[in-house]
């Protein structure tokens, strides 16, 4: 790798920050703890923090270990984008051989990264992934919901996307440029790594509470989330919507049969318009249902028709 010895490797740890002020130096000071195991590997370490347009003191206090430490690196957005625009941000300033994804809040144990590292380097893989082993401390809806998506997403999508898969994950180059050459709008990470493929060595641990900070996802959000996820990796619900169709037109056509025997057999003129009214509002409401469908895959369509930046940068270093 540049400049470096020949045997020496880098490593590029990406941190998505989004209010993070407090745990942007307590993060810096869990991570060098690590240095030293990793420097046993001939690893050295450059750290890439995201500055997800924080309304906080989050820059600041990276300029203030910039100052400190020159492998120490930013890409500050001109507003909020999300995580996944920090994501993809962060992988395309990332110079090493070996990329780590981390949470800012320390979820992701830097205790685990030499284990991680050692995946890559001694058995081969390419990438090392984290997944939490219980739900716990979760509230119950939540947990209940997640399972649900996490079921019918790999029910209905040819891409596995893993239940409990955190975004801590160690890939190496390749992997990186593979996840790169997907410039797409709407970018639904979890799906992505899976999408990619190559081999993956899965590590559980068990949830870690966050200490600083609060957390930046809600009920509503990861709804949302999870739409999102089932939009960008699945077209069943298509599939769904034109399975509706044929069964509603099937049904009607039974229905005229039946009623035109029963009128020739006994003259019987057709009586009830409550039927009627039901059976237009049933319907309307089912045709109604699957316009909303196909408007939601226009809507991405729309998006990345549009082709826009992923992100917009501030500030660099
Ligand atoms: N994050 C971000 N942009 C956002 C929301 C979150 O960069 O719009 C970052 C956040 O700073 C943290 C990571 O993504 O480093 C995970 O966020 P959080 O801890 O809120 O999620 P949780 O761990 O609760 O799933
Ligand atoms: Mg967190």
């Amino acid at each position: 790798m540049i400049g470096l010895g020949i045997d020496m490797k880098l490593l590029s740890v990406i941190v998505p920050c989004y209010n993070e002020e407090e745990n942007v130096p307590y993060f810096y000071e869990e991570l060098m703890k690590q240095e030293a195991a990793l420097l046993e590997r001939d690893i050295l370490i450059e750290l890439i923090y995201i500055d997800d347009g924080s309304k906080d003191g989050t820059v600041a206090e990276i300029k203030n270990l910039r100052e400190k430490d020159d492998r120490v690196h930013m890409v500050s957005f001109s507003r909020n984008f999300g995580k996944e625009a920090g994501i993809y941000a962060g992988l395309k300033k990332a110079n090493g051989d070996l990329i780590v994804l981390m949470d800012a809040d320390l979820q992701d144990p830097p205790s685990l990264l030499p284990t991680m590292v050692a995946a890559v380097l001694d058995e081969g893989y390419d990438s090392v992934a984290t997944r939490r082993e219980t739900r716990k401390g979760e509230p119950v809806i939540r947990s209940f919901f997640a399972r649900r998506f996490y079921r019918l997403i790999n029910r209905i999508s040819g891409t596995e996307i893993v239940d409990g898969a955190r975004d801590y994950r160690l890939m190496t180059r390749a992997v990186v440029d593979a996840i790169l050459s997907m410039p797409e709008y709407n970018r639904f990470t979890k799906g992505i790594f899976g999408w990619v493929g190559f081999k993956t060595k899965w590590l559980s641990y068990e949830n870690i509470e966050r200490t600083k900070g609060v957390t930046k996802w809600n009920f509503w959000k990861l709804f949302l989330y999870a739409l999102d996820g089932i939009l960008a990796f699945s077209t069943a619900p298509l599939a769904f919507v034109s399975v509706i169709g044929l069964i509603f037109c099937l049904l009607a056509f039974v229905l005229i049969v039946f009623i035109i025997v029963r009128t020739v057999v006994f003259g019987d003129p057709t009586s009830g318009w409550p039927s009627l009214v039901c059976i237009i509002s049933l319907i309307s409401g089912v045709q109604l249902l699957c316009l909303g469908i196909v408007g939601q895959y226009m809507s991405k369509m729309y998006m990345e028709v549009k082709n826009r930046p992923i992100y917009l940068t501030k500030e660099e270093f």
